[in-house]
């Protein structure tokens, strides 16, 4: 093992395999190796996707696919001009792994393992003779006349170039610090929501299809899928605007209302309709005739809440009812008071702020020759295969710029 290297990548998850392999492969003739704190290295791709690992995802328009990042969307744009998901596809290929699309639009291993891509990067690392040292805490990092000074639990090591893959973790974003790094603060981003309430109380497993949400007193708003849970709501509806409101959401303490329009009807048209339901459905009672293609049990539950009992009829129900139930189905008013973690897929919203870095080789505006890839930095995305689209962009940018000095 040697002391001294070209390049030190630190960190040996997603976006570390990712740019060790590609740095050495371009570059045979320079020395590369990854310091991972960890007894193994790649622990959240492991994990990821529920074991499948969601490499990225299936949306090939670079203008489309930034919209899915709720810190990262402007700053994305030109890298992903350079590598973005089918170039990913390509690269796993071209190594044997092939991956597949799912209805939404996920992709993953044909073989359903992440094990496969630790596989792959294992394989490829040997082969481009990338030493990978574990159990390296790196402890401090500093520059004198152009060479890097890497403090680890095993000694310390010395480098032309260092590449920061840290991904969260909050003792490396304090060493940025003390190299000029602002750091923006970090917050969980991707969580469900905790709401108590008697309409979803007892109806967990519910989904609402397409609903509109928008939480009170703010700008946050989204649609799509609704989940009722055991505590709360989830899927994709909450799940955007937990990302894309993280920050704002963790200033409230979690504590906020939110609109839920179940079927994205304006309340006055929905009155109409429920009017003209009255006519055509007049004997038949209103507890027992779902409508709006919503599921009959979330139906029952917006009825009992618009104070019409279960065997009220159509034609008994006066103007106050239907109102308050135009009111439940397109606007109706629920409290959260906290949050939870969504199928362990914490990410976090926060890191490297995004105006110290050059996008064009993610190259620190502040310290020569000192990289970033992955989640250090402060990009993160709604889930569906687009945090490790991050980590693979960066990191290659970082390998072709490295190549190119
Ligand atoms: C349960 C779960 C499931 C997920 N599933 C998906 C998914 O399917 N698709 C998707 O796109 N995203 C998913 N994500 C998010 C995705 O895993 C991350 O965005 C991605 O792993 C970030 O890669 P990274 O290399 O930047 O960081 P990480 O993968 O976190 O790697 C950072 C590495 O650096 C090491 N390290 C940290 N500090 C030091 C130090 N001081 N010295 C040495 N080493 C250090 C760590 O031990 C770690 O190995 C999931 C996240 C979780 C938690």
């Amino acid at each position: 093992m040697n002391n001294t290297y070209n390049i030190i990548v630190i960190g040996g998850g997603a976006a570390g395999f990712f740019a060790a392999i590609n740095i050495a492969e371009q570059n045979p003739d320079l020395s590369v190796a990854i310091l991972e704190k960890g007894k193994t290295g790649l622990q959240k791709v492991k994990i990821s996707g529920g074991g499948r690992c969601n490499v990225t995802h299936a949306e090939f328009i670079p203008s489309e696919l930034v919209k899915n990042y709720p810190r990262g969307e402007k700053e994305l744009l030109g890298p992903f001009h350079t590598f973005m998901t089918g170039d990913t596809i390509a690269w796993f290929e071209e190594r044997g792994v092939e991956l597949k699309i799912e209805d939404d639009g996920r992709m993953f291993p044909v073989s359903n393992s992440s094990q496969t891509i630790i596989d792959c990067f294992l394989y490829e690392a040997k082969k481009h003779d990338v030493d990978i040292l574990y159990n390296y805490n790196v402890k401090s990092l500093s520059n004198n006349d152009g060479v890097f000074s890497i403090e680890t639990s095993e000694g310390n090591l010395k480098s032309d170039k260092v590449i920061i893959a840290t991904g969260s973790n909050p003792k490396m974003w304090q060493v940025l610090k003390t190299l000029g790094h602002k750091i923006i603060e970090p917050v969980p981003s991707l969580f469900t929501f905790d709401i108590k309430d008697s309409r979803i109380k007892d109806i967990p497993g519910v989904v609402a299809k397409d609903v509109e949400i928008k939480v009170v007193n703010t700008n946050l708003y989204s649609e799509g899928p609704l989940l009722i849970t055991h505590v709360g709501m989830s899927a994709p509806a909450i799940l955007k605007l937990s990302a894309f409101g993280a920050v704002e959401l963790a200033e409230l303490d979690y504590n906020f209302k939110i609109e839920v329009n179940f079927i994205r009807l304006d309340f006055e048209s929905c009155l109409e309709q429920l009017k003209i339901l009255k006519q055509e459905l007049a004997k038949k009672t209103v507890f027992n005739s779902a409508q709006f293609e919503l599921p009959k049990r979330l139906w029952k539950q917006l009825v009992i809440a618009s104070h019409i009992n279960d065997n009220e009829r159509w034609a008994d129900i006066n103007k106050d009812q239907l109102e308050a139930l135009a009111s439940q189905l397109t606007q109706a008013i629920f409290e959260v008071t906290g949050k939870s973690t969504f199928k362990e897929e914490f990410v976090t919203a926060g890191g490297v702020d995004l105006k110290d870095i050059n996008f064009k080789t993610y190259e620190s505006k502040l310290v020569p020759h000192l990289y970033f890839a992955g989640e250090v930095i402060n990009v993160d995305a709604i889930t569906g295969g687009f945090n490790f689209q991050n980590a693979w962009t960066g990191a290659y940018i970082v390998s072709k710029a490295i190549q190119l000095k």
